[in-house]
């Protein structure tokens, strides 16, 4: 069977954004496939530290998995949960690769050179991330990576690093991830999904935004949500548009309508075209979201740490069997063993 391996750093409470960009879409996909495919949900907690963590990490990994089920993950025995730092495999991986990339491909990455930005002394995991993230994936023979955009050039050196190493002993010991390109058809969503900004719609919304009215966070209390969304910048034009070019702010209110009522774009941008009272529009996107909110939030609330804990115990026991086998198969190729 075929793995798909998937993961959200768990460094805050996430936003709207996140969740109907990336949660959402995930769960969906590991709904569909996890009857032929053996679907890895990981904490990708090591990567976390890479920078700053809100709160106690241990906490917020807990709250990320509850998540991951309020978002209506359903379980079955080929979906496998698990903390990276519990699997010391990947640490380990990590290193072995480090030794087989070179410096030239690693410094081309693009996050590392806007994450080290403008940093004085910029860590060396975060340099070094891309390389981790290629360990998470080789370990399982991962396939399929489902991923924001601006991971891509990180699965194309997780296949390099597998080809090569491949090459050099000769040997299939790692599955080579699907390139990017069927990565992309594998997901079947609109990767152009970008939740704005709620006061600056030019810009995406983004958990680390300080501006408290930018962004709803998923434990906003559903009436400050819909405070938030009456208060999102539109636009002077006075007629309903969905143009995110010249309207932003009005489109990105036409995109969370359509997302959060699980809807086609096509229908929602159909029902508002025109209007011109955009007190209505914002009036119903408000109600949408603080529903939706108050749904998620008495899910969440439902779902117990012990449970958390018990898929956690049977994930890493299964995670660790699993990476401990491919990395022994690595180390006897070097003859480390
Ligand atoms: P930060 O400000 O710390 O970068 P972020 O909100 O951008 O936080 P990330 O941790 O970078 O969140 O990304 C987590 C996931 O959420 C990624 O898959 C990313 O593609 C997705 N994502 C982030 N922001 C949005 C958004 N505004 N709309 C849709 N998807 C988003
Ligand atoms: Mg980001």
């Amino acid at each position: 069977m075929k793995t798909i391996l998937t993961g959200i750093r768990s460094n805050s409470v996430l936003t709207l954004g996140n969740y109907l960009g990336a949660l959402l879409p995930m769960v969906r996909l590991a709904n569909e496939h996890s009857k032929d495919y053996n679907v890895h949900i990981f904490v990708p907690d090591l990567h976390s530290i890479i920078s700053d963590v809100d709160g106690d990490l241990r906490e917020n990994t807990i709250r990320t998995l509850k998540y991951w089920l309020a978002a209506g993950l359903e379980l079955n025995e080929n979906i496998h949960i698990y903390r990276q730092s519990y699997v010391p495999a990947h640490s380990e991986l990590c290193w072995i690769l480090d030794c087989v990339a070179t410096m030239g491909e690693t410094s081309r990455m693009i996050q590392y050179k806007e994450k080290s930005k403008g940093q004085e002394s910029c860590n060396v995991g975060i340099f070094n991330y891309p390389i981790l993230m290629a360990a998470d994936i080789l370990l399982y023979d991962a396939e399929f990576i489902p991923l924001g955009e601006d991971q891509f050039q990180h699965i194309e050196l997780a296949r390099n690093l597998a080809i090569r190493f491949n090459n050099r002993f000769n040997a299939e010991i790692f599955t080579v991830p699907a390139k990017t390109s069927d990565q992309v058809k594998f997901m079947e969503v609109d990767t152009a999904i970008r939740i704005r900004d709620l006061l600056n719609p030019e810009k995406k919304m983004s958990k680390s935004t300080v501006a408290e009215g930018s962004k709803i966070m998923l434990d906003d209390a559903p009436e400050k949500a819909a405070k938030k969304i009456m208060s999102a910048t539109t636009d002077s034009l006075g007629k309903v548009k969905f143009d995110m070019f010249n309207q932003p702010g009005i489109s990105n209110l036409l995109q969370i309508e359509a997302l959060v009522n699980d809807l086609p774009l096509s229908e929602v941008v159909a029902k508002w075209n025109g209007e011109t009272k955009y007190g209505e529009l914002k009036k119903a996107v408000a109600a949408s979201v603080s529903t939706m909110l108050s749904d998620f939030q008495a899910r969440l609330a439902n779902i117990s740490d012990d449970e958390v804990y018990r898929l956690l115990e049977a994930g890493e026991v299964y995670a660790n069997k699993i990476a401990n086998a491919k990395l022994l198969e690595v180390q006897k190729a070097f003859k480390l063993r």
